[in-house]
């Protein structure tokens, strides 16, 4: 990774490179609450993140102890295996931002631990409750930016759908945007808990700031559809929450 892309993906921004959030710091999940988005992680210590709605609220779309167990078992086992595989790591203290982007292939703990943290915690943001008729489809600049990526907002759905009915076994459908042209959005899927910011990991193609994910894990929703995946799937899209994927956008 050169040092211009470096820049972009983890905002650690120079003279004349504007500043974006991060979507770690936006989604609750980068760091200790005593440091920076950008700087070190001084306590080293990251934590589950609040669900933010009750376990029932999408319902019947996903099931009130499915969210529970998701939540509350699988995501909270992340975060707890993030924090031992950092004890004594040379990346102990690191923003996971940049963490993410700096893992190694064969760091397994570290890859599929600080990955199942992040990719969750921007789960629970994107599926969230519509609170407003603003959440149930894309505005502004998400709407044009979608409209000039995809054709239109059912074209994007479609192809969500289509990477995660291809994506053989576990793995998460991403909703990207190109760091270099902030205007063009795509989809890619990766396996496990990969994801489009583990630059030393994805391939460029599927490098960039994630914008939405969709957890295609059987653990996201054997309870209520066993082998339905697209039956998951074509629930799942109706209930994405198009301002929160929007607040994600550089
Ligand atoms: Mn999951």
């Amino acid at each position: 990774m050169d040092k211009r892309t470096f820049i972009k993906l983890t905002g650690l921004a120079g003279a004349g490179v504007v500043a974006v959030p991060l979507v770690s710091s936006l989604i609750g999940c980068g760091t200790s609450p005593s440091s920076t988005p950008t700087g070190p992680n001084p306590g080293g210590i990251f934590s589950l993140p609040e669900l933010g709605f009750d376990h029932a609220a999408l319902e019947p779309a996903i099931d009130s102890q499915t969210m529970k167990v998701h939540h509350g078992k699988h995501h909270a086992g992340y975060v707890r295996k993030l924090n031992a595989a950092l004890e004594g790591h040379p990346m102990a203290g690191s923003a996971l931002e940049s963490l993410l982007a700096n893992i190694q292939p064969n760091d397994t703990a570290l890859r599929n631990n600080g990955g199942g943290h992040f990719n969750h915690a921007l789960f629970w943001k994107v599926i969230a409750p519509a609170t407003s008729e603003l959440d149930a489809s894309p505005n502004g600049p998400l709407e044009r930016r979608i409209n000039a990526s995809f054709g239109s907002l059912e074209a994007l759905k479609n192809t969500l759908a289509q990477a995660g009915a291809s994506q053989f076994g576990s793995g998460w459908v991403w909703l990207v945007q190109d760091v270099n042209q902030p205007d063009q959005l795509f989809v890619t899927s990766t396996a496990n808990q990969d994801n489009p910011l583990m630059s030393g990991i994805v391939p460029p193609a599927a490098q960039g700031r994630p914008l939405l994910g969709i957890d295609v894990w059987e653990h996201a929703y054997y309870l209520n559809y066993q082998n339905r995946r697209t039956d998951y799937l074509a629930a799942l899209i109706e209930q994405i929450n198009w301002s929160a994927v929007s607040l994600l956008m550089a």
